[in-house]
């Protein structure tokens, strides 16, 4: 088994014992891979192995990895988990499946100008900056209710979910239960919480979506610019 295959293996058991312990449905739980940084060959890997949902935090990256991907596994889904710049929100309505950083009106306009004219968007969840923190994206906990109304009552935007990373140096356990708080409020189906640092915590609360990148890939380099 090569070590990628193994490092699955190894997380899903890990989903459902984490599953179990909170009295959850382990099939309810999805498992986005997050391939940022990783090889092509990495993605392969994990597709043969079953895994279909990827998650990638750059809207160039994504469109040079995946296209040739998704042409040969035609059920694969392509989650956007980092910031989207305005003037990339089309191409990354082509590319993504669900885009899971709507975090501020502009965007919001822009993605609502591209479903009226073109009849499709990507599903979205309404990223939560949980911690408040200066250097993150996000809308303040304080004002998500509004902005999601804002988004899926009067821009009329297929809003499904909420995202949110917490700060890293603090139990997520409050955060976590409070992004769920705010999707019961709204009814939204997807919750998308937990890393490969803290994903049980995020089961335990109540997580849907959970993405996973270097307990599945291994550690990334650098980040490229
Ligand atoms: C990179 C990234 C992840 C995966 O992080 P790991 O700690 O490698 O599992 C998850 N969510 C977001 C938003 C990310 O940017």
């Amino acid at each position: 088994m090569t070590t990628i295959a193994n490092n699955f293996k190894q997380i899903r058991t890990k989903i459902a014992a984490a599953a179990h312990g909170a009295g959850r449905d382990a099939a309810a739980i999805t498992l986005v891979a997050v391939s940022k940084t990783h090889a092509v060959t990495a993605v392969a890997q994990a597709l043969a192995i079953g895994q279909r949902v990827f998650g990638e935090n750059r809207v160039q990256e994504a469109a040079a990895k995946f296209p040739a991907l998704r042409a040969a596994n035609p059920d694969l889904r392509l989650h956007l988990i980092g910031p989207l710049q305005t003037n990339k929100a089309e191409e990354a309505c082509g590319l993504f499946d669900v885009i899971e950083t709507l975090d501020r009106p502009r965007l919001a306009e822009i993605l609502a100008k591209i479903h009226t004219q073109t009849g499709q968007c990507p599903e979205l969840y309404v990223q939560v900056n949980s911690g408040n923190e200066p250097q993150k994206v996000g809308v303040a906990p304080d004002h998500a209710d509004d902005f999601i109304r804002r988004c899926r009552d009067d821009l009329c935007l297929p809003v499904t979910g909420v995202m949110c990373i917490p700060p890293i140096d603090q139990d997520p356990t409050g955060y976590f239960r409070e992004l769920a708080a705010i999707a019961t409020r709204h009814q939204l189906a997807n919750i998308s919480m937990g890393m490969s640092g803290d994903f049980e915590t995020a089961i335990a609360c109540g997580a849907t979506t959970i993405r996973i990148g270097s307990a599945l890939f291994g550690e990334r380099a650098a980040i490229k610019s």
